[in-house]
């Protein structure tokens, strides 16, 4: 891998060799950050090579990542569509052209864990291991059962219980060994850490092992790619760890220091009301956070213990992010005009940095002419019940014509 140069702690420096097997720093615990060679990637891709590119998925941008090849079989993973999305952005209260959605919900097991969740399974293959394990609220752990099925590895996966039915039936459709815990997101993450520690699986904990950020953060590069390298003014995105949000903002890190992209955008970090422990100290440009309930339907964002929480406040202080909290009821409301604006169902997590979006701009916190690309993390399908709970049931009749007439007007 000439394009990589190692891996150095966020928290105290310590540089290590990027080794398939890498997890935290052998120094003080924390979390490692791969770095790259931008001259070397400056001198080996242009945005003319990339154009004549074939591969459609994520690892069209191989020279941007810590591999040197994939395997196969593999899924497509990522080459999400990006839309301009001009019905939605009126109903937000942006002008025309000012607003994209990158639908991430359209990967291979409905979310973007499914970038993180190749690339794990490329650097298990690289480290020579067949089992693999991950905690998980559950889409890093559906991704994981996905991803690990068609390369042959065995996958172990932690879920709370309180995870979604449609989460639990692609686990168990995929042939995971799977373990749901009685308990929060933080218990499982702790079982499932002594569970790898005593296995020795390898782990797929995103906070944990560095290379999974790399594999989230082509949403940005496929983003940057599909605007014609001109960026948006803003991206949104919904906080639960923190890997996404670090993720989305090394790769538009990455594109700027190659050369890609002559402007960062602003972020927007979105967490629920009811769990965001992460925008309290990032609002402050604090890097103090502390644990939160985990009390919000949007389960994938429901952490109260980020562990991913440097790099996240990291990202947020980089990018002169806003921040944006946003009710259970405002993330319903940005499920519906996902769907009836834009035809994209989004699971509440995936619905969220919308909502932010509705939110911030109602507030006055967006510049009037900007330009905003909301990502969609995870497909609504994965979560039936909390769509019929914010669009409601439909009304139901017999088979008989007078009985249509009657209800037309709640139709
Ligand atoms: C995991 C997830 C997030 C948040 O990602 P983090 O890395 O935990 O911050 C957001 N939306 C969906 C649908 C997710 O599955
Ligand atoms: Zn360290």
């Amino acid at each position: 891998m000439r394009n990589v140069v190692g891996a150095r702690c966020v928290s105290c420096g310590t540089r290590a060799e990027a080794v398939p097997g890498l997890t935290v720093c052998p120094k003080c615990g924390g979390i490692m950050d791969i770095e790259y060679d931008y001259d070397y990637i400056r001198s080996h891709l242009t945005k003319e090579d990339l154009a004549q590119r074939n591969e459609r998925s994520m690892w069209r941008y191989l020279e941007f990542l810590p591999v040197e090849k994939v395997g196969k079989p593999r899924l497509r993973v990522g080459a999400s569509p990006l839309y301009q999305a001009d019905r939605l952005a009126k109903a937000l209260g942006l002008g025309e052209g000012k607003l994209y959605i990158k639908d991430d919900g359209q990967n291979p097991t409905a979310s973007l864990k499914d970038r993180a969740s190749a690339m794990a399974v490329v650097k298990a293959g690289e480290a020579g291991m067949t089992e693999i394990a991950c905690s998980s609220t559950g889409n890093a752990a559906s991704s994981l059962a996905g991803n690990a099925a068609v390369a042959g590895l065995t996958a172990y996966i932690f879920v709370p219980a309180r995870a979604p039915k449609g989460k639990v039936a692609q686990l168990r459709m995929f042939g995971a060994h799977v373990v749901l815990v009685d308990g929060s997101y933080e218990d499982t993450f702790r079982i499932s850490a002594e569970a790898i520690d005593h296995f020795g699986w390898y782990n797929r904990n995103a906070a944990i092992n560095p290379y999974l950020m790399e594999g989230k953060k082509t949403v940005s590069l496929e983003i940057a790619e599909q605007l014609g390298f001109k960026m948006t003014d803003y991206v949104a995105v919904s906080v639960g760890d923190g890997c996404t949000i670090a993720g989305v903002w090394k790769g538009f890190k990455d594109l700027y220091e190659a050369g890609f992209i002559d402007r960062l955008p602003r972020l927007i970090s979105v967490q629920a009301s009811g769990c965001c422990p992460i925008n309290t100290a990032g609002a402050k440009r604090s890097f103090d956070w502390t644990p939160q309930e985990e009390n919000t339907i949007a389960d994938s964002i429901a952490v109260g213990v980020p562990r991913n929480p440097v790099k996240a406040l990291k990202a947020i202080s980089e990018s002169d992010a806003l921040t944006v909290n946003v009710s259970d009821e405002e993330i319903y409301d940005a499920m519906k005009l996902l769907g009836r604006y834009a035809g994209v169902f989004a699971e509440p997590a995936g619905a969220a940095a919308t909502a932010g979006i509705r939110k911030a701009v109602a507030e006055g916190l967006i510049e009037e002419g900007a330009s905003i690309t909301t990502i969609v993390t995870g497909n609504g399908l994965k979560d039936v019940a909390n769509a019929i709970k914010a669009a409601g049931e439909p009304v139901k009749i017999k088979p008989d014509m007078e009985e249509l007439m009657n209800i037309m007007d709640r139709l």
